[in-house]
């Protein structure tokens, strides 16, 4: 019998870009959210119609920002998803949420229409940070948003951070670390800072604007953040995350183990019965009708996948779970890869599983291009 599935659904909305941002997410677009909900029920109930009321035991509503969008019309999604998939009494539904974006009431709805976890897009404590980064709100805000969310009756409440900012240190991440922590959040995720090509930060890179951390910095940064969330009690589940036990995001968690997904709306992929599709991002495309691109994913990418996404896990990939799925073992599927990596002391096999050491995880990337197919 197969897996339940996970469910995304991607709100592209935004009050205004930020200024790192590349996410397919549209400011400015506000008047066309009733069409959107409109195309993405429509979407939705398609892909029951084709596949049947399938199982799914985790939903996402990520962004842009859902919470810009009107309550009605998260719940008319949530209504739709679970007409057309069975989805389980446990299931984790997860929504993102912004400070500075909340209307009175939306956090009630999404509790009362079985939202049960909440991601909040804080980014930071710094002030000046954020408004180099061209949020839209102020740490209070940030703060005021995870009172109103319990308030709501939310008890599982993540916070997404960055760090390797411009002008970082890490007593400054620190602090914003620990002023996160002090609000008893359930789980964070601290993302390194990217500079996009064609974001208003590139540019500013690109003109020696930005005072960026050295590699070196951005490391200390990355280690002292992973020991500081361990000596609060949260385990270092995924590169880039960490929870208080019983508090993973089993949504991304279920991805990077490879489990099946769908996903509703611009930009959104899906990855169901060996194939992986992305619906157009532009929002019109996706408005007028847009068909996804769809692949087939081979064997040989079908096993790497389960490497690249596994190997985010600090805990990697089971080697039985591997010869489960593919009918080989990790060591006869890329011979090479394993035995270089495995000899760099970058890649260690503990308890029954292949995973990243600590030196591996800095060098991820490195690792993952010698497995390419
Ligand atoms: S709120 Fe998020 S999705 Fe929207 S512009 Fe900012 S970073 Fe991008």
């Amino acid at each position: 019998m197969s897996k339940p599935l996970g469910l995304y659904v991607h709100l592209p909305f935004c009050r205004r870009k930020c200024a790192y941002c590349d996410f397919p997410s549209y400011p400015g677009r506000l008047e066309a959210r009733e069409a959107y909900t409109d195309r993405v029920c429509g979407e939705i109930a398609a892909r029951s119609e084709e596949w049947g009321r399938l199982e799914a035991d985790t939903v996402y509503l990520g962004g842009g920002t859902p919470s810009v969008m009107e309550p009605s019309q998260i719940v008319r999604i949530l209504r739709r998803l679970g007409q057309c998939f069975r989805i389980r009494a446990d299931a984790e539904i997860s929504c993102e949420v912004n400070p500075g974006t909340l209307r009175a009431g939306f956090l009630e709805t999404l509790r009362e229409n079985g939202v049960s976890r909440l991601s909040v897009g804080a980014q930071s404590a710094d002030e000046a940070e954020l408004r180099l980064l061209g949020r839209i709100h102020s740490w209070e805000q940030a703060e005021e948003t995870v009172r109103r969310a319990r308030k709501a009756g939310f008890s599982d409440i993540s916070l997404d951070l960055m760090s390797a900012l411009p002008g970082q240190t890490w007593d400054r991440l620190k602090i914003s670390l620990q002023k996160s922590l002090a609000l008893g959040v359930t789980h964070l995720s601290v993302y390194s800072l990217i500079i996009e090509e064609g974001t208003p930060f590139h540019r500013r890179h690109l003109k020696g604007e930005l005072a960026l951390p050295d590699e070196e910095a951005e490391r200390e940064m990355y280690w002292n953040t992973a020991e500081l969330l361990d000596e609060a009690g949260f385990e270092h589940y995924e590169i880039s995350s960490f929870a208080r036990p019983g508090f993973r995001c089993r949504h991304n968690e279920n991805c990077w183990n490879h489990q099946e997904y769908l996903g509703f709306g611009a930009s959104a992929a899906g990855f169901f019965r060996n194939h992986r599709w992305r619906n157009p991002a532009g929002l019109d495309d996706y408005l007028s009708g847009g068909a996804p691109e769809t692949e087939e994913v081979t064997p040989e990418g079908a096993r790497f996948e389960r490497l690249m996404l596994g190997l985010r896990l600090t805990e990697g990939v089971s080697l039985k779970g591997f010869w489960e799925e593919f009918g080989m073992e990790i060591a006869d599927a890329c011979p090479d890869a394993l035995s270089v990596n495995l000899s760099r002391g970058l890649l260690e096999v503990w308890e029954g599983r292949l995973r990243l050491t600590r030196r591996g995880m800095d060098l991820m990337d490195r690792v993952l291009l010698d497995f390419l197919p």
